[in-house]
């Protein structure tokens, strides 16, 4: 029999206000796979942000902040603990003019294609490399999300957000450290809104560099089938999708989970795949490509919940 989950997670009843347990996470992400969030929090209010967060860290359970789940492959299992989304009222943008710019106080939960249009739709340059990017800005900020060249740290210049302490901080971009699809946050952050400042320009050049980016993620990009985008980050110098390929491993399958016959670095739920199988698709390519290519590739989703076995990003084998 299944442990109920508040047993699982914790001694004692949650404050049940937008509280769902076992939610499926399968409903939550891309790739349409995923096991059971113990507790799920959809909050609405930095105050009951700031009180989930304290509850979690009270009773000793892993957190851990869903956003569009664009960028999650999440266990059969499922999530032990709490996992919390910010619900509607966070998506808000606030838009004001700065000398030069114009400043976005966009929420954490606000639809980043939505905004990245908004900004191609007023003229306002900075973020058009980002057309078609799904997910959210908290998302976003947290991967460091980009594409064609461009990176959404490069029009960011401050988050706010409630660290493990349930307190509101607000953090400059001097003291952001972003990398290559990431933002190296404080454990425990969550992000409640991202300032970004856009420049206006000549509105012709601003769509027509969006429109480029709109054609390359068509032609490149598989439609059709749930998925999470690029599974690998693209090793120094080369492309993730480029080394598949020459390992001839377009196409293979393992149950429902499909590696994209049209582009290495997409797996695809053909339907109703399990997270396993995504996984074991990922460890057959990453041991193809190092003992074939001898690039040891690392994963740009995360994989996030309880697998039952080791990480999934251990060392490279050592030769
Ligand atoms: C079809 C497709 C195309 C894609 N193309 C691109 C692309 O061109 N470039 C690119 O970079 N990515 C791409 N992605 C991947 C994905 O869309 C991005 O990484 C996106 O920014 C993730 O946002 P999300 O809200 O879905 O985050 P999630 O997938 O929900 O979470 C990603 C990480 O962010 C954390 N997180 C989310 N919200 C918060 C928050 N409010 N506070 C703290 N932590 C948070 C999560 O804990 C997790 O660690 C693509 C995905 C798909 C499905």
């Amino acid at each position: 029999m299944t442990e109920p989950a508040a047993a699982r997670a914790g001694r004692g009843p949650a404050d049940e206000r937008g509280l769902r347990r076992d939610e499926p996470l399968s409903r939550h992400t891309s790739m349409r796979v995923g096991g059971p969030a113990d507790l799920f929090f959809e909050v609405e209010t930095a105050d009951d942000l700031a009180r989930r967060v304290r509850f979690a860290r009270r009773r000793g359970l892993p957190l851990f902040v869903i956003g569009g789940g664009t960028n999650l492959v999440v266990s059969d299992r499922g999530v032990r603990g709490v996992v919390l989304k910010l619900g509607r009222s966070f998506a808000a943008t606030r838009w004001s003019e700065v000398p030069g710019a114009v400043r976005i106080e966009a929420g954490g939960a606000a639809n980043l294609k939505k905004l990245v249009l908004e900004t191609i739709g007023r003229g306002l340059g900075g973020l058009e490399f980002a057309e078609g990017i799904p997910g959210t800005v908290g998302g976003g900020i947290l991967m460091n999300a980009g594409a064609f060249g461009g990176e959404i740290s490069g029009a960011t210049v401050g988050i706010e957000g409630v660290d493990r302490d349930g307190e509101l901080v607000r953090i400059p971009r001097a003291d952001l450290a972003f990398s290559y699809r990431k933002l190296a946050l404080p454990a425990g952050f969550v992000v409640t809104a991202v300032i970004f400042e856009v420049s206006p320009g000549d509105p012709v050049a601003i769509a027509a560099r969006a429109a480029d980016a709109r054609s390359k993620r068509g032609k490149h990009q598989p439609v059709g089938f749930p998925n999470a985008g690029s599974i690998w980050k693209n090793p120094s110098g080369d492309f993730a999708g480029r080394l598949i390929q020459l390992v001839g491993l377009r196409g293979l399958r393992v149950g429902n989970a499909q590696v994209a016959p049209g582009h290495g670095n997409f797996i695809l739920n053909l339907g109703g795949a399990r997270a396993a199988e995504v996984r074991e698709l990922m460890e057959r390519i990453r041991d193809a490509v190092w003992r074939r290519r001898g690039v040891w590739l690392q994963p740009e989703v995360k994989l996030v919940g309880d697998w039952g076995r080791g990480s999934f990003t251990g060392a490279r084998p050592v030769v």
